[in-house]
């Protein structure tokens, strides 16, 4: 993958679309709005391929948003959950067909990138974005550390606590620390083979995982913010449980994530954010990557669409390649963006809500969430299609008798 470092030669340019991180929003962001037409400098501050804490669980509903290409660099389909509350009470759901997909985040992500580029966007690793402004002609500048870009609208895709997400101001309705190791496939791979090992913790809304990849197996927890040592306990625990507690450990990490309040906005301006840097992950489960794959790619579709509605200056026609000198150059028509928004807010929204309050009911009753989920054949079916991306959470919210009971249990 290349770099910026000593090659950067995009003062003078006029980008359509600069998006901010390379994850799965950003990357999804930059190949919508490519394939649309719309020039993109995608910038990460890491140089790829680069890790990332992560289960690296993958739902139908990502694998629908991704290109074969990348649907390639799968590691384990899975077609059997254990399931146990505080290491007890252990319920194996089975399917003939997988029903859910592990992938390791360096390899994911790098495919992610290249299908970027493919679509036409020229991707920058290895250059940290330090501050966003808007010109008086309304040209976004990102300003890094390798230079400025010029951009008529700027994706935020940079992450949870990133900087784009403070400029656009986001605003959080919960923050979770994760903790994972990634281990060295103990010996007998036979015995981890393609099942996922789920705990739901001590901690409220605490939960453990053991994901087996080809040459790893990534073991982690989640949990509140607030009581560090407790998570480290339970991964501590969580390790000991599985026979784990001596082994190999590869790459030990930690990351805070968040999800957003339902008014925190997703656009200032030129600018929008999406994935992580929104918030936009589900509360209960914390399952981010479909969100960030469907909110880049709206915000990539409508990042394009603003631009071809936009003031036309001298820049345009020579994608990426003009000057931007003309006043009212860069301003790009910001009702396609605020579609965005309210996109986000129907869909993901209405996902997280549910998310939240499935979240309130599982804190305060855990065994009585686990029950219904593993020991009724409702839970198990809904789980799997769940899973399978048949069904969301936003239509598990519409059913009102479904959420009088989470609501109740929630209480
Ligand atoms: C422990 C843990 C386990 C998880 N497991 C799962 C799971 O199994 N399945 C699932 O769906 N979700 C999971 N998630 C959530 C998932 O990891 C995220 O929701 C997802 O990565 C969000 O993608 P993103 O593109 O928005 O952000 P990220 O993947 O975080 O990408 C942001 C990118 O922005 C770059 N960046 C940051 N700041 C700057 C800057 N200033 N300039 C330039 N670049 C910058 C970063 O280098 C990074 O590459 C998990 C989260 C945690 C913490």
């Amino acid at each position: 993958m290349q770099t910026a470092q000593g090659a950067w030669t995009h003062d003078a340019v006029l980008w359509d679309v600069v998006v901010v991180g390379a994850g799965p929003a950003g990357s999804s962001a930059a190949r919508a709005a490519a394939a649309a037409g719309a020039s993109v400098l995608l910038l990460d501050r890491t140089a790829f391929p680069r890790y990332k804490t992560c289960g690296g669980g993958l739902l139908g509903e990502s694998l629908a948003e991704i290109p074969d290409s990348v649907r390639a660099v799968v590691e384990t389909r899975v077609s059997e959950v254990v399931v146990t509350h505080e290491g007890r009470r252990s319920f194996t759901l089975r399917r003939s067909d997988p029903f859910l997909a592990l992938v390791r985040r360096e390899r994911f992500d790098l495919a992610l990138v290249e299908a970027a580029q493919a679509a036409g966007a020229r991707f920058e690793g290895g250059v940290a974005v330090r501050e966003l402004s808007e010109a008086a002609d309304g040209r976004m500048l990102v300003r890094t550390a390798e230079g400025t870009a010029a951009a008529r609208t700027v994706i935020g895709a940079d992450g949870s606590g990133g900087r784009v997400g403070r400029y656009v101001g986001v605003e959080t309705g919960g923050v979770d620390l994760g903790l994972e190791d990634e281990v060295a496939m103990p010996a007998g791979r036979r015995r981890w083979g393609d099942t996922v090992l789920l705990d739901w913790g001590p901690e409220p809304g605490s939960y453990a995982w053991a994901f087996p990849k080809d040459e790893v197996l990534t073991v982690g927890v989640i949990a509140r913010r607030g009581s560090p040592d407790a998570t480290r306990a339970y991964l501590a625990a969580w390790k000991q449980h599985l026979g784990l507690a001596e082994a190999d450990v590869v790459h030990s990490s930690g990351h805070l994530t968040q999800w957003r309040t339902a008014e925190s906005p997703l656009r200032r301006g030129g600018v929008v954010v999406a994935g992580d840097a929104a918030g936009l992950l589900e509360p209960w489960t914390r399952e981010g990557i479909s969100f960030a794959l469907r909110s880049g790619r709206w915000a990539g579709e409508a990042a394009a669409q603003a631009v071809a509605g936009g003031s036309r200056g001298p820049a345009d026609g020579d994608a990426g390649g003009g000057l931007a000198e003309a006043t009212g150059a860069g301003r790009a028509d910001e009702r396609a963006l605020e579609a965005y928004a309210v996109r986000v807010r129907e869909v993901l929204g209405a996902e997280q809500r549910t998310g939240a309050a499935i979240l309130r009911a599982f804190e305060k009753r855990p065994g009585l969430v686990h029950t219904l989920l593993t020991r009724t054949r409702r839970g198990q079916d809904y789980f799997v299609r769940f899973c399978r991306g048949d069904t969301t959470l936003a239509r598990f919210g519409g059913h009102r008798l479904a959420m009088g009971v989470v609501r109740l249990l929630g209480r």
